[in-house]
């Protein structure tokens, strides 16, 4: 019998205690690792252990295939109605909700993020997102095609059968419900992989699964590491689809296995370097605002962060002043996540800290100035002040690579075509922010900037309603919204002889 994990937070922002069976969850039942791995989990605040979960192998997602494609063929898929698989949807987005300060805490002490952004955006939106897929599980429907008077035509959107999916650290829950909600809703069973760093909250949620009401082997959770549970899944002969999310190096791995193994289809939600240009006639008290949400928000720890920050020149001096004390704010509030006046948490783990303070050492060495920041902050845990570097030119480091911390680059510029030419000067494409009170131009630059999400007047804003996926090496399918119920869906054209005679 796996072991359980119990935890009782005596914080400010939430007293309570959580158990979590920190087992392999296959076929509706806790199990233990065939080769009885374990990954310890840390607190990044404190760079302490503190939990001990399971770490599967090949073998554990054998075992979770099998049980999830007989859960296809018997009790899921074609042989369950939309509308009951939307009833266990809502039911499981309730029992989520009904325990979601637990969830939050088990999502601050993961990954470090505040109790109030992992209860306001993450929880939130995970809970709304199940719900969201939970009203399109009935409505999943294809077409008929005019072709002659003797024959009729028509389309079929069917579910793959077992999906895999791969999730990574920056938003847990919510990256679990973007990858349910539509799975399940069209009707695929699901052997998901959350990240080895982050899985307190997919494991809680693999808990709620059976009270939810759905059958045995439609949901396994199989925590363990990319190079081993990921590339299972990734190879693996018997799953149609898998949806990663996570960084583009990988995302090239996953591709690779589906194209040596059985050509699965594969969507992947991957890396940004997005850029925040702010027009002279912006709004600035909201463009800043927006602006230091796009970068400093989740620690910058997003794949739409906005880190290439194009101000023009009339307002460059003034923007950048407070642009810079916004940062210093932030960094000065660091702290305890679950402390109320906590804005600005940890890094998610000493790798990610390394790889952060690494970029910031190779802006210095390459002659960017640090404006502001530029250093861890306090003694414990992988803080890092939010950073802002200035004179960059486009050939650095900084500029060209994802750095996924709270790391801005800041440049200058002239006109629009020039700033157009520079935004879309990256191999990546997923998001881009634009800042100008003429709407006109506001939408004919984001018209042109290459990218899968453009926000104009705001940043980093997504809707569950509104696709989500990216342009370039960013990515390939969509998330959320109706698009994404067409990444979980293969079609079927039927076609009838009704008259046509040999
Ligand atoms: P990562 O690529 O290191 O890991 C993502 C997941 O893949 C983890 O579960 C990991 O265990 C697994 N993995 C690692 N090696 C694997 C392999 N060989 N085969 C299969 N799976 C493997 O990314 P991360 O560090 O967890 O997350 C950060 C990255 O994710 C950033 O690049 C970020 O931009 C990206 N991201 C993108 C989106 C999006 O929607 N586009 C959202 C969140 C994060």
């Amino acid at each position: 019998m796996p072991a359980t994990f119990t935890h009782t937070f005596d914080t400010p922002s939430f007293k309570g205690t959580t158990t979590i069976n920190t087992g392999l969850f296959i076929n509706g039942q806790w199990v233990d690792p065939v080769d009885k791995g374990t990954i310890d989990v840390i607190n990044p605040a404190t760079g302490k252990v503190v939990a001990t979960v399971a770490g599967g192998s090949s073998k554990d997602v054998d075992i979770a295939v099998e049980a999830a494609k007989k859960a296809y063929k018997t009790s899921w898929g074609l042989k369950c109605p939309g509308s009951t698989r939307g009833k266990l949807l809502n039911k499981l987005a309730d029992l989520i909700e009904k325990n979601i300060d637990e969830f939050t805490a088990l999502e601050a002490m993961d990954v470090g993020k505040t109790f109030q952004n992992a209860k306001a955006v993450d929880l939130t939106g995970a809970i709304g997102t199940i719900r969201y897929y939970a009203g399109w599980a009935d409505k999943v429907h294809g077409k008929t095609i005019e072709t002659n008077e003797n024959k009729l035509a028509y389309t079929r959107h069917e579910p793959y059968g077992v999906v895999g999916q791969i999730i990574p650290w920056n938003f847990p829950m919510l990256m679990l419900s973007w990858k349910l909600g539509p799975a399940l809703a069209t009707g695929n069973t699901i052997v998901l992989k959350p990240s080895e760093i982050t899985p307190l909250t997919a494991l809680r949620l693999a808990g709620l699964i059976n009270e939810a009401g759905f059958p045995p082997g439609v949901v396994n959770i199989i925590n363990g590491y990319g190079n081993t549970v990921g590339e299972a899944i990734s190879h693996h002969p018997t799953i149609e689809k898998v949806a990663f999310t996570g960084s583009t190096l990988v995302g090239r791995k996953v591709l690779k296995a589906s194209s040596e193994s059985n050509l699965k289809v594969v969507t992947l939600e991957l890396g940004g370097k997005s850029p925040t240009i702010i027009f002279d006639d912006a709004d600035i008290e909201q463009a800043l605002k927006w602006a230091s949400h796009g970068i400093f928000f989740n620690m910058g720890q997003s794949c739409v962060a906005g880190s290439r920050i194009f101000i023009q020149e009339g307002i460059y001096d003034k923007f950048l002043e407070q642009f810079a004390q916004i940062a210093k704010g932030l960094g000065d509030a660091a702290g305890d996540p679950f402390a109320r006046e906590t804005k600005h948490g940890p890094q998610v783990s000493q790798t990610q800290f390394d790889r952060v303070m690494g970029y910031i050492n190779s802006g210095k060495e390459e002659g960017a100035t640090v404006h502001v920041g530029g250093e861890r902050h306090g003694e414990e845990g992988y803080f890092i002040k939010p950073t802002i570097f200035t004179n960059c030119t486009s050939e650095m480091k900084i500029v060209k690579e994802e750095i996924f911390g709270p790391v801005a680059v800041v440049v200058k510029f002239k006109t629009e075509e020039e700033v157009i030419e520079a935004a879309n000067n990256t191999s990546y494409g997923l998001g881009c922010n634009v800042f100008s009170e003429n709407i006109s131009r506001a939408l004919r630059v984001a018209h042109q900037l290459e990218a899968g999400s453009a926000w104009v007047n705001c940043a980093q804003a997504t809707e569950i309603a509104v696709p989500f996926g990216g342009y370039k090496q960013s990515g390939i399918g969509r998330e959320l919204g109706q698009y994404a119920l067409d990444t979980y869906t293969q079609v079927k054209g039927v076609h009838v002889n009704i008259g046509l005679k040999l």
